[in-house]
């Protein structure tokens, strides 16, 4: 029995709403609060009379930390849930703590304007002390483990599938297959087709963000960086086939990192079309990546959200999208002595999601993920005081809920592996 504050009500929040309603008897109470409440009104009544649970909505900016705390204090829920984008994150965080409320998210911090002067410097030196520079990092967040501690609540960082499953998995290999892991390789293969030239999965701004960013991964105890889509692997994914996979910077890598200082080297790769690359790279040439505003006919634009304005929505590719997604860890160490190596992996069928949800496997993929962590937290089964991420918990009752909630993962006990 809860009562849940959900903020946001793009692609991924409509999933884990829908999800959280099949799971009535945890979440009796929700509450969809996003910047257009029209937006939660249409997921309201598209759940009229399908599920138990009392919805409500409520409009937010989930910027204003002032708003964020009336709405919280006026709807007194036991947990939020946040599915806006990064830039909200430390606000939310600020609320919950002030209103002594759990706070559960999938996607770490990163600031809107990467031109602020005060963000820009603390960054720079960042970069130069941790050795990657991706916009996004963990340690805005995990400056708060003391407030929250000392607040007696729980955050939640990372709750979706990459992060959040991939870091469930990884707890799941240490507790079961292995007494030393010495290596993980992070797949995300999505093998879907939208028959669009060009569009993104999930919010185009933060998506183009992250790909066009420089490389990184983590070996021997600090992190080697390279040029955007330098080192390029072709892997052969279960249910989906042959696809060329590239390495990324990601953010589970880090906490990944910190929580198994034993692993020597933990990679990142994604798989991208060709057409894909070839738009994103003539886009970021005439500078329509760019996060600095430009005038324009006398109006200050941002560049990446004009472009967004233009994309189709990723929460429209539902109905248009054929094929499977693939996501899942390679990892080799060591058992009673052995060498081994163990693949984890869940696939996921864009048109099946579809059909049960309305929504493609991308956003299912994190939604499900969002709602689960949330049911541990709001159940007491995942609760700790302070700021967390999802492999430092019992990985068992999650897994059980991937099986139970849509995403059934497979345990590969001779996979192929990637050079
Ligand atoms: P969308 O852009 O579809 O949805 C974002 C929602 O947040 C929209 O409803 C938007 O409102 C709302 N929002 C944005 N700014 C504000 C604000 N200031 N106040 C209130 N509401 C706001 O994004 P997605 O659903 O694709 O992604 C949601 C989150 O999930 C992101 O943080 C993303 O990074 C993360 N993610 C995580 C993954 C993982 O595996 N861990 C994978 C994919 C996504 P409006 O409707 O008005 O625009």
């Amino acid at each position: 029995m809860s009562r849940v504050l959900i903020i946001g009500c793009g692609g991924v929040a409509s999933v884990a709403i829908q999800k959280c309603c099949q799971n009535s008897e945890v979440f009796t109470e929700i509450c969809i609060a996003s910047r257009t409440k029209s937006k939660c009104d249409a997921v309201k009544e598209k759940l009229a009379g399908k599920t138990t649970t009392v919805i409500t909505t409520a409009k937010v900016d989930a910027d204003d930390v002032e708003a964020l705390k009336e709405l919280i204090h006026s709807y007194k829920p036991d947990a939020v849930l946040n599915l806006a984008l990064p830039y909200q994150d430390l606000a939310i965080m600020d609320a919950c703590l002030a209103c002594k409320v759990d706070y559960i998210d999938t996607a770490n911090y990163e600031p809107e304007n990467t031109d602020d002067p005060k963000w820009r410097a603390i960054y720079e030196k960042r970069c130069e002390e941790a050795g990657f520079t991706a916009y996004f990092d963990y340690s805005w967040q995990w400056a708060y483990r003391k407030r929250f501690e000392d607040a007696g609540v729980t955050a939640l960082l990372g709750t979706g599938f990459d992060p959040g499953v991939t870091s469930v998995f990884t707890a799941y290999a240490k507790k079961h297959y292995f007494d030393r892991i010495d290596t993980i390789d992070i797949l995300d293969c999505n093998g879907g087709d939208h028959g669009y030239p060009f569009a993104t999965n999930f919010n185009p701004e933060i998506n183009l963000r992250e790909v066009s960013a420089n490389g990184s991964y983590w070996e021997d105890g600090h992190w080697v960086e390279t040029k955007p889509m330098e080192i390029k692997r072709e892997y052969n994914f279960p249910q989906v086939g042959e696809k060329d996979m590239y390495l990324l910077h990601h953010e589970e890598i880090e906490s990944l990192a910190a929580n198994y200082p034993e692993v020597k080297r933990i990679r990142f790769f994604m798989t991208f079309g060709q057409s894909y690359l070839t738009h994103m790279k003539c886009l970021e040439n005439v500078g329509m990546l760019s996060t600095s505003p430009v005038k324009f006919e006398g109006h200050e634009i941002v560049p990446i959200q004009f472009l967004k304005a233009l994309l189709p929505d990723p929460a429209s590719l539902g109905p248009r999208t054929v094929g499977k997604t693939n996501i899942g860890c390679i990892f080799h160490g060591v058992k009673d002595g052995q060498e081994r190596t163990v693949y984890i992996y869940n696939v996921c069928d864009h048109q099946e999601c579809y059909k049960e949800l309305g929504s493609q496997a991308v956003s299912y993929t994190t939604g499900v993920p969002a709602m689960i962590g949330t049911a541990l937290v709001v159940s007491g089964v995942w609760k700790a005081k302070g700021v967390h991420n999802v492999e430092e918990f019992d990985p068992d009752p999650y897994m059980e809920m991937l099986n139970q909630y849509g995403l059934p993962w497979v345990v590969d006990e001779n996979p192929g592996t990637v050079d």
